[in-house]
């Protein structure tokens, strides 16, 4: 009896740190759809190692994000500390917002049963960039902790 308490317990609790996780994570964000796709021009950056295969624009809940996959080049490697520096810049080329993030996981893996190796990030915007704005989204071989562009908080 006091076994069937625990274990329900537990399977509650470890739920709702699921739950937790996935309403605050990249998971939960990806398995609901968004609501809008904003046209606006994305440039991708890839370097070294590593290329920034995809980048979209998402609106969802009144918050806009910025989402997308890495990939490591065939035999390329991305030192630890590597990241996406999400940078918005209006018509006139000034940087209106600029954000790093770690994508996840951290050590793109390798691919192993016909997995496709690459890892995942998103990033809130401050706000909808205008219209006649580019997002560049920055494949960052560099310490995240030295990036000019500080991680949201
Ligand atoms: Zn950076």
């Amino acid at each position: 009896m006091l076994m069937a308490c625990v274990l329900a317990f537990a399977g509650c609790s470890s739920s709702l740190a699921r739950r937790a996780r996935d309403s605050d994570g990249l998971l939960g964000f990806l398995m609901d759809k968004p609501v809008t796709n904003p046209p606006l021009a994305v440039e991708k950056i890839s370097s070294g190692g590593g290329e920034i295969t995809s980048a979209h624009i998402k609106s969802y809940g009144g918050k806009v994000y910025v989402t997308g996959v890495v990939r490591r080049r065939i035999g390329g490697s991305l030192p630890p500390g590597s990241h996406v520096d999400v940078i918005v810049v209006d018509k006139s080329k000034k940087i209106v917002e600029g954000v790093a993030v770690n994508y996840l996981p951290r050590d793109i893996p390798y691919g192993s049963r016909g997995l496709t190796p690459q890892s995942q990030y998103i990033v809130r915007l401050g706000s909808m960039p205008a219209s006649d704005s580019t997002v560049k989204v920055i494949l960052h071989v560099s310490n995240i902790s030295g990036c000019e562009f500080g991680e949201r908080s």
